[in-house]
């Protein structure tokens, strides 16, 4: 059973409104504000044959239904799936293929999509080819008579790569495969890959829905019933499905999710020039800068036509792997941690952590080298994150 929007539902609201209020499908009689966690396995039935609409939390959960409302009414969904994480929702969207079926993916991914596609598809018979998807003939050479699917993340992780989604959407449209968009950077705040012609949308809620580096979650939102009821069977069946209090803060997370990202992208903007102005400098310690925003960014047209902002990731090089060593271990403000999206700045270096499972020779040829780091800007005073980079390339902050 697909989720339906709830008695409460008032159509027309903004984004902002729908993220705080969600659906309030599970309003209780208490007036409770918040969505009551229902913390329980199984429901009883009022008689044979009779249930109240919950018989087994892997199936349905008021917890995990009002999460799920929201996400689905925030991408402009039919329906929204809510998984453990992230990469469980990407094992369960890869259980749509059998043997003998291809999918086309974006050749800079996230690290564990390409693991599970090696690890994982390779072995259940599911042939990935990797190519260029900001470039619609290089799309268009990849897909074979059994491509099944589209796999694009836009930006890319770590190299910011933009694809235009509605552009693959007409393509795979007129070769009967699906597109399936992983729109975890960007969030449905800042871009709704659905309404571009996507077919389906993969998050890990862990980043910008969450929000507060607290809960691992994932989501599949699709477009149609067809799709959902598939998918909601295979869920039920492989049983990844996010537990009552995960689901609770995934919600939590998801009613500030406005804020933050204005607040996130704007540091972004900042932090993206600030660096690129340290690119020009004599003996420049920086030496790349990769962000959707600035002005000589291949993507930033697509980005305008298709997104509401840039989003708060940030990838730039150093001049060296030692300085790249350097600047890890002396942030003090940014944390040096895996993951992104949440409300503390994070540094990760992603040959290392998100990429660690990429061949070198792969991660060479796309720039994932050992002198680039990847930034996720957080919601603290942008000028206290500038002196942080700056005293960690430098040794001392200039103001
Ligand atoms: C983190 C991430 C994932 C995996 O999500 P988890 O919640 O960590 O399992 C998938 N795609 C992207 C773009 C990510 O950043």
């Amino acid at each position: 059973m697909p989720n339906t929007l709830g008695d409460n539902h008032v159509p027309g609201l903004a984004f902002e409104t729908l993220a705080l209020h969600g659906t309030r499908a599970n309003a209780d009689k208490t007036g409770s504000l918040t969505t009551p966690i229902y913390q329980s396995a199984t429901f009883a039935h009022l008689g044979v044959g009779r249930s109240t609409g919950y018989d087994y939390s892997r199936l349905q959960n008021p917890t995990r239904q009002a999460l799920e409302e929201t996400v689905a009414t925030l991408e402009g969904g039919y329906d929204a799936i809510a998984f453990t994480t992230g990469m469980a929702a990407m094992a369960c969207l890869m259980e749509l293929f059998e043997p003998g079926d291809h999918l086309v993916a974006s050749d800079d991914l996230y690290g564990g999509s390409v693991r599970l596609f090696r690890a994982v598809s390779g072995k259940n018979g599911i042939g990935v080819t990797y190519a260029d998807t900001s470039d619609l003939e290089a799309v268009r050479d990849a897909i074979q008579p059994n491509t099944k699917a589209v796999f694009v993340e836009t930006p890319t992780n770590p190299m910011m790569i933009v694809s235009d989604v509605a552009a693959l959407g007409g393509l795979c449209g007129s070769r009967g495969c699906l597109l399936v968009v992983d729109n975890t950077f960007l969030t449905p705040y800042l871009m709704r890959p659905l309404g571009l012609g996507a077919d389906i949308v993969l998050h890990s809620g862990t980043k910008y829905l969450g929000g507060h580096n607290d809960v691992l979650a994932g989501f599949l939102v699709t477009g149609s019933a067809e799709l959902s009821e598939r998918l909601r069977y295979l869920y039920k069946t492989t049983g990844a499905c996010i537990g009552p209090m995960d689901a609770y803060l995934a919600l939590r997370g998801i009613k500030t999710l406005p804020v933050r990202m204005e607040r996130q992208q704007g540091n972004a903007g900042e932090i993206a020039r600030w660096l690129k102005e340290q690119t020009l400098r004599d003996g420049a310690l920086v030496t790349g800068v990769y962000y959707p925003g600035l002005e000589d960014h291949p993507g930033i047209e697509v980005s305008r036509k298709q997104a509401a902002g840039f989003g708060a990731m940030i990838s730039f090089e150093l001049r060296d792997e030692a300085l790249a060593h350097g600047v890890l271990e002396r942030v003090r403000v940014i944390q040096f941690a895996e993951s992104l999206g949440g409300i503390e700045s994070l540094v990760t270096y992603p040959t290392m952590q998100t990429h660690a499972d990429v061949p070198a020779e792969v991660k060479e040829a796309r720039g994932i080298t050992n002198r680039l780091l990847r930034l996720s800007v957080g919601i603290e005073n942008v000028r206290d994150l500038i002196a942080d980079l700056e005293q960690a390339l430098y040794g001392e902050a200039r103001h």
